[in-house]
């Protein structure tokens, strides 16, 4: 009998990546794109309905057996419709936007879509981290910043799919303004463009230093990249802006434990690439954020997803959707 592969997509606020996975986990295929490579608007539509053919090609070349389609996106999903609600700040093209169906219309297989990082969380379930797992939350760090919340071996989503937006808890009551309407997120702190902002403003008034020779003396192409290579190099204001991505990130982890006493945190998300940097301050402020004897109870551990394979998640979205349990151990 053919191999069946799920057609697994997961839109990031740079980066489109999209795939063919077994029901094991195993990428067959895999292939990334820019989520605007073909321009704004009503591209971002047509781009993905066209990565979705191409995986449809490669299947069928290779005679394996499509099951359906699963697909995250950078915002917060009504998963009943399909449809994207109206917080999708990096992607705002989708806003409102009916994705499932129609690319069950188009495609006429079953579609499931959610958050990204929800699909993300799933995919720590069944082929990651919290394989085996009952409790445990996800926070990750990107373009934004998400969350995802397994409870008893199911994802919470809550009434209108914001269940877990873990990234959008205030960590200062005065803080910076966010795009969701309140202030003082843990995103607008421990996103990569927000710790490119945070380096940005600084340096307004700074002497110049590594972390301006690395942008090329214009602060306006700086990037989070370059605010962690100036921190290995021990720019002051890089370690400054460091200190609070990982002070904030250190928060929302002894907040969930204190919500949640999970037994496992997920950190993920393309800044924590540099974990070397902020993993040792997550964890100091984190301790001295939480319930000490809640915290020894919850593992901190680093997610292995990197944007390869983040395909995973949507896979693991339409396992879970389509019921079908991760497999023990
Ligand atoms: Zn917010």
């Amino acid at each position: 009998m053919a191999q069946t592969v799920i057609l697994s997509l997961d839109m990031g606020g740079t980066t489109l990546s999209y795939g063919l996975v077994q029901p094991d986990g195993r990428v067959r295929f895999q292939r990334a794109v820019g989520t605007h490579a073909r321009g704004r608007g009503e591209a971002v539509i047509q781009q993905v309905l066209e990565v979705t053919r191409t995986l449809l090609e490669v299947a069928s070349r290779r005679r394996l057996r499509v099951s359906g389609i699963g697909i995250g996106v950078p915002g917060t999903v009504d998963v009943a419709r399909g449809r994207i609600r109206d917080n999708i700040q990096n992607v705002p093209e989708l806003e409102g936007v009916a994705l499932g169906p129609l690319l069950r219309r188009r495609f006429a297989l079953p579609v499931h879509l959610d958050n990204d990082v929800n699909a993300h969380t799933l995919g720590e379930l069944y082929f990651g981290r919290g394989r085996g797992v009952q409790n445990f939350a996800m926070l990750a760090a990107g373009t934004g910043v998400g969350g995802g919340i397994v409870i008893g071996g199911k994802l919470l989503r809550g009434r209108r799919g914001y269940g877990g937006e873990a990234g959008h808890t205030t960590v200062n009551l005065d803080g910076r303004p966010c795009f969701c309407g309140s202030i003082g997120c843990i995103k607008t702190y421990s996103s990569g463009p927000d710790i490119a902002a945070q380096a940005r403003e600084r340096l307004q008034t700074a002497q110049p230093g590594r972390l301006l020779e690395l942008c090329g003396g214009d602060p306006r192409r700086l990037t989070a990249r370059d605010v962690f290579a100036a921190a290995r190099a021990n720019d002051p204001i890089a370690l400054e802006v460091v200190e609070i991505a990982g002070r904030a990130l250190g928060a929302g982890v002894a907040n969930l434990v204190n919500l949640l006493n999970p037994e496992m945190i997920v950190l993920g998300g393309g800044v924590l690439e540099a974990s070397d940097l902020l993993l040792p301050r997550i964890k100091r402020w984190a301790a001295s954020y939480a319930f000490a004897d809640a915290l020894r109870g919850t593992r901190l551990v680093v997610s292995r997803f990197i944007k390869r394979s983040s395909i995973r998640g949507a896979a693991a979205l339409f396992l879970y959707e389509t019921d079908r349990p991760p497999r023990s151990g």
